[in-house]
């Protein structure tokens, strides 16, 4: 059911497997240095992505789309997909994140195990950390080649030296420094005897390049810093830019996919692997850079350091408040994977990427969850409605037993049950003294249903002191109560939700809206802080009916008229509901 449809990655791919580049024995074939890539096991994958978040923060919903992108290829081409932890900053990196990108990669519904060629179970799980051993051999044949050096400048001298857009630089007084110099130092660095920044190695490339990224790159740098994985081990740490394309080729990555920003990297991604094949080090075919325009959703917030910037601030309860475009977050408010995946699916993949709405993701939360999410009655804003004449209209009789199915279309999910009596708590908004135009609710003299229950007439209302209403007043029409033969014989215009006094259960509700005033809250540099919504959470206090005391943490229901609601993921107790909208029946911006 789940049509995909195509796009320019899909056609490369095609292509790739049409021309038999990747087929996995051409891999198997060809293992350059044998002991040092044993880390990714050869199989018969046609293809493989990865995915390699930096474990230094929590995923959010841009990821969610290079999760579903990367696992979603391998998937339909019948490959595999490497989750890959890129940890190459000592500083930043926490097992926190580890563990929460785990989590978040197998909650949207993947897996980094798959069965190879012998049939046996294999994981997908790496870690550039793993690496650095060959990264730094593969940094002294480099060396020894002539194709880096260890510069000595200082941070300042090198930015200067190295120009800009519209001049070329010029060559570090080390960089024609015998190849046994540069060894001699880099080893000096690996051995700790030099402080951070005293000389970092680069490549040797072209200072007069047009692509800046060319320009003679770092690839090491000394930082005496504890590693979450490989501790004091090293104190020199590749650059990401030298770490990610040996990272590709180690594990036969076919595609790397990227966002767009890395483009102007390509040449040196290019650059670094041609040499280390040519070297022996590394196995062809080499790795190939794609890149696509990431996603972008209204309102919404993903550079990894603004959303800190939230939860330092105490503008958001955490990572993981329901305002938050984290997984965790997205997950609190009861977005589904199903949801998450659908809306990535939908917001396509392309070389230029607009502005997806964020109306696509509660458009995609709809159709997951319309189809099986039980039904509810709840009121959110409680008005007491009194019947006057209950004890005429039912002589001796405390309450109706009223009952709906659980799902209009899947009678498996069984009927729902509730009482009606003399008081019920309806919606504020459904009342009014004086109706305006086309109201066809509750006002004196009108009929409306109590939807499953029976039709009655409103007679008026009870006031406090100041005028506002406290009760509406109404009277039973005979001979209407759902179900019974002759029920609809009583036309009306208005059917309303309701909840009864005697048997429904308080609780809490959670209503959220964007946590930004602005469609794109950091466009052209503005601070997101100063667009925040003062109106983005508000806790309500309503009534349920009773057949959600069985709700548990994270179940979905539809609230008949109000839209689709999750139980609190934490603070939801049987005894103290409390619940939380993810989104309307419509959007209402556009319907
Ligand atoms: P940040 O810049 O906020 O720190 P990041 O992109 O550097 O985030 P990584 O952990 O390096 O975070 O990202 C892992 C992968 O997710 C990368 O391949 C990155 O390109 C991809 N990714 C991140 N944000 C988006 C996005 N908005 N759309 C698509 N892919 C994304
Ligand atoms: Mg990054
Ligand atoms: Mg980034």
């Amino acid at each position: 059911s789940d049509a995909k449809t195509s796009n320019f990655l899909r056609q490369v791919i095609e292509r790739d497997l049409a021309q038999g580049h990747f087929d996995g024995r051409r891999f198997a074939g060809t293992p350059g240095d044998a002991d040092h890539h044993a880390q990714a096991p050869l199989d018969s994958a046609r293809i493989r992505t990865r995915f390699p978040p930096e474990p230094n923060g929590y995923l959010h919903i841009g990821h969610a789309k290079s999760i579903t992108l990367n696992f979603g290829l391998a998937a339909d081409y019948g490959g595999v997909c490497h989750l890959r932890f890129d940890d190459t900053n000592p500083e930043k990196e926490e097992q926190e994140y580890v563990d929460g990108i785990l989590d978040a990669v197998r909650w949207l519904g993947y897996d980094w195990e798959a069965d190879g060629p012998d049939g046996q179970r294999r994981s997908h799980l790496y870690h550039a950390s793993d690496y650095f051993a060959f990264m730094y051999r593969a940094a002294e044949a480099l060396v020894g080649a002539g194709l880096a050096y260890v510069d000595e400048q200082s941070a300042q001298e090198m930015r200067e030296r190295r120009g800009d857009f519209s001049t070329p630089g010029t060559d570090s007084p080390y960089r024609d420094r015998p190849p046994a110099e540069s060894l001699a130092r880099l080893r000096e660095m690996r051995d700790g005897r030099h402080p951070d920044g005293a000389m970092v190695l680069r490549a040797r490339i072209d200072m007069a390049s047009p692509n800046i990224n060319l320009r003679d790159p770092a690839l090491y740098r000394i930082k005496h810093a504890e590693h979450h994985a490989t501790g004091t081990r090293w104190c020199i740490y590749p650059m990401y830019t030298y770490a990610h394309p040996i990272e590709d080729a180690l594990e036969r990555i076919t595609h790397s996919i990227c966002t767009l920003e890395f483009e102007d990297q390509r040449p040196f991604y290019d650059w670094l692997l041609e040499h280390l094949c040519t070297l022996g080090l590394l196995p062809r075919p080499r790795p190939q850079q794609h890149e696509f325009a990431r996603l972008n959703v209204s309102y919404v917030i993903t550079s990894k350091r603004k959303l800190r910037q939230l939860v330092e601030t105490g503008a958001v309860d955490g990572w993981d408040d329901p305002r938050m475009p984290t997984i965790v977050g997205l997950r609190r408010r009861g977005y589904t994977p199903a949801a998450l995946r659908l809306m990535c699916e939908r917001a396509g993949t392309s070389k230029s990427g607009g502005l997806t709405e964020y109306a696509a993701l509660d458009a995609a939360l709809r159709e997951d969850l319309e189809p099986l999410a039980p039904r509810a009655m709840a009121v959110i804003d409680p008005l007491r409605l009194k019947l006057v004449d209950w004890d005429t209209a039912f002589p001796g009789v405390e309450a109706l037993d009223c009952e709906a199915p659980a799902h209009p279309h899947q009678p498996a999910l069984g009927q729902r049950r509730f009482q009606l009596s003399r008081e019920v708590w309806v919606e504020r908004e459904d009342f009014a003294e004086v109706p305006p135009k086309g109201f066809f609710r509750l006002f004196p003299g009108n009929r409306v249903r109590l939807k499953y229950g029976l039709v009655v007439e409103c007679t008026g209302c009870e006031k406090d002191a100041a005028g506002q209403v406290t009760a509406v007043l109404a009277t039973v029409v005979p001979d209407t109560r759902s179900g019974t033969p002759g029920a609809d014989a009583v036309k009306v215009k208005g059917t309303i939700t309701w909840v009864g006094v005697r048997d429904g259960l308080p609780a809490e509700l959670r209503l959220y809206e964007h946590l930004f005033t602005e469609e794109q809250p950091d466009a052209g540099g503005r601070d997101p802080m100063t667009v925040l919504n003062p109106h983005s959470k508000r806790v309500l206090q309503g009534w349920l009916e009773p057949s959600l005391a069985a709700a548990r943490p994270d179940d979905k229901f539809q609230f008949e008229r109000h839209g689709y609601f999750v139980a609190e993921r934490h603070d939801h107790r049987p005894d103290r509901p409390v619940f939380t909208r993810i989104t309307g029946l419509k959007d209402r911006w556009t319907k």
